[in-house]
């Protein structure tokens, strides 16, 4: 359950986010703007009370709605893939809990975001820590359509397991882009590093095994 109230984030939270850092890092991630952006973003805010040590453990959880807020390492990995450059416009596929947009948000990027079921996107919107990061723009919608009158963008990033690459997403990466994607069935991803060069070719490469809840079509709630 995500916090709508104000919470601590004190010594305690913040020495965790260092040892979570450190992990991290002994799991081969280089990116020391990603680093900084996990240590800067209270995940505990993202986890009731009752798991705040938890929050700060290398692993994922559930939220609301079925879904799950993503291990750290994954939404390092993924991150880091992206090749983040300050002033990036990148579109999220997969809000979720924000947990991930707000790593992005803290890179100094504008994000938009969007999310497929009414009562996650609504919940979001409560959460206190969002407002903060006027930089994110939330939308409720089918994500395998991606955003056309916002397009192109420097990055996109998938957070869902797709089925396969949306060809509506990839007309909306600019030509110098980068999408991340993890593609495969519902049980096991590949993440997948697309790269669109200056002439619009797309080149593909595999990134290892993931394990995402599914993207599903449409949209659910009103
Ligand atoms: N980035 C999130 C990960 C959440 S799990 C985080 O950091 O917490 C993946 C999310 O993708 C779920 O909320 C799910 O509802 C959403 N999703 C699945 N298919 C989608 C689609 N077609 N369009 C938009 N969101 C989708």
């Amino acid at each position: 359950m995500l916090h709508t109230l104000p919470r601590e984030d004190n010594y305690l939270q913040k020495g965790l986010r260092k040892q979570l850092v450190q992990i991290l890092r002994d799991k081969g991630i280089r990116d020391e703007a990603v680093l900084a952006a996990i240590e800067r973003v209270p995940r505990h805010f993202f986890l009731d009370p009752a798991f705040e040590r938890q929050a700060y453990e290398d692993r994922a959880f559930p939220i609301v709605a079925g879904q799950t807020i993503s291990q750290p390492y994954t939404v390092a990995y993924q991150t880091q893939l992206l090749d983040i450059k300050k002033y990036d416009k990148v579109l999220e596929i997969g809000t979720g809990s924000a947990y991930q947009a707000c790593v992005l948000a803290e890179m100094g990027i504008t994000l938009y975001t969007i999310e497929r079921q009414r009562a996650l996107y609504d919940h979001v919107g409560k959460f206190v820590l969002i407002k903060k990061y006027l930089n994110i723009k939330r939308f409720f919608g089918d994500g395998f359509l991606g955003l056309p009158s916002y397009a192109p963008f420097d990055k996109i990033i998938i957070t869902c397991g797709a089925p396969f690459v949306p060809p509506k997403l990839l007309e909306q990466l600019k030509p110098g882009g980068i999408m991340v994607i993890p593609v495969g069935d519902d049980g096991r991803q590949k993440m997948l590093r697309i790269t669109k060069d200056k002439d619009g070719n797309v080149k593909e490469e595999e990134m290892g095994d993931f394990l995402f809840v599914p993207m599903l079509q449409g949209k659910e709630g009103r």
